[in-house]
């Protein structure tokens, strides 16, 4: 059967060229199986279990790390559930997997995890234009004319070398540092005011660019105290060196440092003064900076941490303007490996510099087991196109794979000012999507996940779906 498969496989090279996918995990299993559903021949090479990572255990493709949860799998009222029902649509592997290997977890679609990422193994190694090779890659060698980079937030040091070689060294981040993104419409505009710092504009500012949620003394005092109280997260043992940097210390790592630390910090009052108050002079201020081009997410500036989810939440609607905040994102600190996509990567996912090198999964930015796949399962079909001499058709921006797309290669903004880099990793999220107005607001979900379905049905790209048999 392999021989026979080899030959078969050796006859399609010869009239169309493989695409080389490097790394079989999330990203790169399913981009593998799209690419494949069209006919084109794919060599996926991955390096497990002749080099292992510091996370996974088995030579498994797909495998997966850490939870076996793909979370929620509404797909009237979550993004998330929205994304899993579009990849349904589309002949996802690995939605169909999950599907086939599921276990009770009430509303999430959890998942037997070996076998999963068993049948995943199976079904790629069954399909006789796919070519599993067992090995590292250094660097893509430069005979590769098309190739997909999925090698996840474990990319190994070679490989992550090359990268940044061809990226530049601010380009590729080995840690990502996550300040909780809110959004917009839950800011609570009676206690918050939009005022940049001494109202200076910057080069991409108005001079009311951040929001402001001022703190009185005994408020900064009861904040830096449950800062401290807080429950946190650990490192994991391969996340024992991660770095703290200059300028992006944890919150509660500054708090400990002493009790003012915050106020001459991230917390800083200078500078703002609440127009409707002028008298009064806050003790500390929280500042949220847009974050995305529609202007529906605002990130908490300077507020990386590693406080646990639950206790983020808690602690910081105890700020003045964000007590009924929504959270798109909360903060973490990782070890992780990502590129600044939004600077590097067309809207097709390749690289600008240098065209033949496409990436998906982790890498390009985006966060989770689904996400990744998402974006695996576009940069397939992406490739294949342009192999097949086709134009790549992008997903309509208000589909879930179109607002995860977006974040990656174009809807995120960059600072407007000095500080850390700004593109962070991000799970799929309604912020994401193009707003819809005149809907009412607890009317909203459910208008966005039925617009991206009925808008997905119309893409082009999704004409083809190949469903795992
Ligand atoms: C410790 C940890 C825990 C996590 N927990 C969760 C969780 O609970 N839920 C969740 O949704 N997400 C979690 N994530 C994020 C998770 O990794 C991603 O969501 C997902 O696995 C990323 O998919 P990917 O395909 O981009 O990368 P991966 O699934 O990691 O796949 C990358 C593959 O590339 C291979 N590879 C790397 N370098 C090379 C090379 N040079 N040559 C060939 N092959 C190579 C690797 O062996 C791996 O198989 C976690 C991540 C980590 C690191």
């Amino acid at each position: 059967m392999a021989e026979a498969r080899s030959a078969y496989f050796e006859d399609m090279t010869s009239s169309i060229p493989p695409v080389h996918i490097v790394g079989g995990g999330l990203a790169g299993s399913e981009a593998a199986w799209q690419v494949a559903r069209r006919g084109v021949p794919v060599v996926l090479h991955e390096m497990r279990p002749v080099r292992a990572t510091a996370a996974h255990k088995t030579a498994q493709c797909a495998e997966l790390v850490c939870s076996n949860s793909f979370r929620s799998d509404d797909a009237e009222a979550s993004a998330i559930g929205l994304l899993h029902a579009e990849m349904r649509r589309l002949g996802s592997l690995v939605m169909h997997t999950a599907d086939a290997h599921r276990l009770p977890a009430g509303g999430a679609l959890a998942v037997d995890r070996d076998g999963f990422a068993a049948a995943i193994t199976a079904a790629l190694e069954a399909e006789p234009l796919i070519d599993i090779r067992r090995e590292e890659i250094a660097a893509p060698p430069p005979g590769w004319d098309n190739v997909i980079i999925a090698t996840g937030p474990l990319t190994s040091p070679a490989l992550a070398g090359a990268l940044r070689a061809l990226t530049g060294e601010d380009a590729l981040a080995f840690f990502d540092a996550i300040a909780p993104i809110v959004h917009r419409d839950s800011i609570d505009f009676d206690v918050a005011w939009f005022q940049s710092r001494y109202d200076k504009s910057g080069p991409a500012g108005t001079g009311a660019d951040y929001v402001n949620c001022p703190l009185t003394r005994a408020q900064y005092d009861a904040f830096v105290d449950a800062l401290l109280a807080g429950e946190k997260t650990e490192f994991r043992d391969f996340e024992q060196a991660t770095p703290y940097f200059d300028g992006c210390l944890p919150i509660e790592v500054m708090a400990e440092r002493g009790r003012e630390t915050l106020r001459h910090g991230p917390m800083k009052p200078f500078g703002l003064t609440d127009p409707r108050q002028p008298g009064r002079k806050p003790y500390a201020v929280v500042q949220l900076r847009q974050d995305n081009k529609l202007g529906t997410l605002f990130n908490m500036v300077g507020f990386q941490t590693k406080l646990k989810h639950g206790e983020q939440t808690r602690i910081f609607r105890t700020i003045p303007g964000l007590a009924n905040a929504e959270f798109a994102r909360l903060g973490g600190l990782h070890r992780n490996t990502f590129l600044n996509s939004p600077k590097l990567l067309d809207a097709t996912l390749r690289l600008k510099a240098e065209p033949r090198l496409r990436f998906a999964g982790q890498i390009t930015g985006c966060e989770g087991y689904v996400e990744s796949a998402a974006i695996g399962l576009l940069a397939g079909r992406f490739a294949a196109a342009e192999r097949l001499g086709e134009t790549p058709a992008l997903p309509p921006p208000s589909t879930a794979h179109g607002a995860l797309l977006g974040h990656i290669t174009g809807g995120h903004i960059e600072t407007i000012d000095k500080g850390p880099r700004s593109f962070q990793p991000m799970n799929v999220n309604f912020g994401l999507f193009p707003p819809l107005g005149g809907v009412a607001r607890n009317a909203r979900k459910q208008a966005l996940c039925a617009r991206a379905l009925a808008d997905l049905d119309g893409w082009s790209g999704a004409a083809l779906p190949h469903a795992a048999e």
